[in-house]
C-alpha cells in the first residue's frame, strides 16, 4: 500500500468537522480506529503485531528477542484540534519505508520494529508521553492510575473500556534492551528546514523546558471610585512582565510565552486583587534558559514593587535538555550524506517527543520534515508531498544503513 493510501485511510478518523482538526485521544473511539489501522497495516506485510504491557503497539519484522534491533515509528494520537502530521507522518512513513526497503531488495541482518506510542500528546489525561514514560519507568504505575480525565474517568478505567488490560503498566527494560537503535520522523514544529531550504533534517537535542507560575498579588477595588495613585493593581506589573519576557526571550534567542492567565476577582468593573499568570520557556541551553527566566523575574520584581504589588514565583516543571545520541546522529548524517547525497542540517527543537523519553535508555534519533509555515498543533500544520517522500528515503536509507549492513 502506498504512502498515498495509507494517509488516505487515516485521514478521516478522529476528524472534528467542525475545525478540520483531529481529535485522536488516547483510548477514545478514534484511537482505536487508528490502532485497529496499525494492526492492518502489521498483518498486509506480514509482521508480528502485538501490544506492550503499557499499550503501546508494535509491528515486528523478524523476532525481537534476537537483540539490537532497529525501531522506527512515532504516534497516532492528537492535540485536541490538531493537525494531521504530528505523529501519523513518522508511523506512516515507517511501513512506506519498509516497502520501498523490500522493494529495493535489503536483507536484513537485524530485527526491524515499527512502533506507536500510546497517549503521547496527553490531550485526554493531562501527561504527554505516557506510552514511552512507563515503559522507560519515568512514570510509575501507581502515578498511571491515578491520572484522570476530564470526566474524572481514570487511565485504567478508560483503558479497560477499550480492551486493554491495565493490571500489567509498567517499566519494559527487557523490552527496551533489544532495541539497537530508535530513530523516529516527525514534522517539524519550527521553520528552521524551511529558512535553510532543506527538506529533511537531523535532531540535535530537545531544548530545556519549564514551567513557571507568577502570583501578582494587590488589592481589590472599585473601578470607578478608586484613585489611579491610590491603586495596587497587580494587572500592571503582569502586562510588563509579558513585555519583558517577550524581550529578553528576543534578546537571547529563546522562547518565553504567557499563554494562560487568571484574574481575582475577575470582574469587569474591579481592580484585581490577584494576577496569576503562567510562563512557559525554553532556550537551547540550560544557561541561556536560567539567564532568560532571571532576566524576567528581575524586570517582574521591580515593576511590582513600582506598582505596590506583591509577587512570588514558583517553579511548577522542569525536563532539562535531551540530548541525543551523538554516534547515532552522526551515524544518520554520514548515511544521508553518502547514500542521498544530502546536507541534512542538524536541529534542536523546543517541543518533547517519545524518542526523547526513551533516549535515557536506548540510543535515539530523530529525523525532521520540513514544515513551510512552522505551524503545529493545528489544522494548518502541513508538509508537501515531495517532502514527505523525501522523508520516507531518508528514513530508508536510515533504516537499511542501520539493519541491512
Ligand atoms: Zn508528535
Amino acid at each position: 500500500m502506498s504512502f498515498h493510501s495509507m494517509w488516505a485511510e487515516l485521514l478521516p478518523i478522529g476528524r472534528a468537522a467542525a475545525s478540520g482538526g483531529y481529535r485522536r485521544f488516547a483510548w477514545t473511539g478514534a484511537d482505536a480506529d487508528c490502532r485497529a489501522w496499525f494492526a492492518q497495516q502489521a498483518r498486509d506485510r506480514g509482521l508480528t503485531h502485538e501490544v506492550d504491557r503499557n499499550g503501546n503497539q508494535w509491528a515486528w519484522l523478524g523476532d525481537p528477542a534476537a537483540g539490537d534491533a532497529v525501531v522506527t515509528g512515532s504516534h497516532l494520537d492528537s492535540v485536541p484540534d490538531g493537525g494531521a502530521f504530528d505523529g501519523p507522518l513518522g508511523v506512516v512513513s515507517a511501513f512506506a519505508a519498509l516497502d520501498e526497503l523490500r522493494r529495493r531488495g535489503a536483507r536484513f541482518a537485524k530485527p526491524l520494529g515499527i512502533v506507536n506510542f500510546g497517549d503521547e500528546e496527553g490531550a485526554r489525561f493531562g501527561l504527554a508521553c505516557v506510552g514511552s514514560r512507563l515503559t522507560a519507568g519515568a512514570l510509575t504505575a501507581e502515578q498511571a492510575h491515578r491520572l484522570t480525565d476530564a470526566e474524572g474517568i481514570t487511565l485504567p478505567r478508560a483503558m479497560e473500556a477499550a480492551g486493554h488490560d491495565p493490571g500489567a503498566l509498567g517499566p519494559d527494560p527487557e523490552r527496551l534492551a533489544r532495541i539497537g537503535a530508535f530513530v523516529e520522523l516527525h514534522v517539524e514544529q519550527g521553520r528552521a528546514l524551511d529558512l535553510s531550504g532543506d527538506p529533511v533534517g537531523i535532531a540535535s537535542a530537545i531544548w530545556p523546558h519549564g514551567r513557571w507560575r507568577f502570583d501578582f498579588r494587590g488589592e481589590a477595588n472599585h473601578a470607578g471610585t478608586t484613585r489611579i495613585t491610590d491603586r495596587r493593581d497587580p494587572m500592571l506589573p503582569y502586562a510588563e512582565t509579558v513585555l519583558a519576557a517577550r524581550r529578553e526571550a528576543a534578546l537571547a534567542g529563546a522562547v518565553a510565552t504567557f499563554g494562560k492567565v487568571a484574574v481575582e476577582p475577575n470582574g469587569v468593573n474591579a481592580v484585581p486583587s490577584l494576577v496569576r499568570g503562567w510562563l512557559d520557556s525554553r532556550a537551547e541551553g540550560q544557561d541561556t534558559l536560567d539567564t532568560v527566566v532571571a532576566g524576567i523575574e528581575r524586570a517582574a520584581r521591580a515593576h511590582a514593587a513600582a506598582h505596590g504589588a506583591t509577587l512570588d514565583v514558583t517553579r511548577e516543571s522542569f525536563t532539562p535538555v535531551v540530548e541525543f545520541d551523538h554516534a547515532l546522529r552522526d551515524e544518520l548524517a554520514r548515511i544521508l550524506g553518502t547514500t542521498a547525497g544530502l546536507k541534512v542540517p542538524v536541529l534542536g527543537t523546543g517541543a518533547g517527543h517519545d524518542a526523547g523519553i526513551l533516549s535515557g535508555r536506548v540510543p535515539t534519533a530523530m529525523l525532521f520534515v520540513r514544515n513551510p509555515t512552522g505551524v503545529s498543533h493545528s489544522p494548518a500544520e502541513s508538509a508537501t508531498e515531495d517532502d514527505c517522500t523525501a522523508g520516507v528515503l531518508a528514513l530508508a536509507d536510515v533504516l537499511e544503513g542501520l539493519a541491512c549492513p
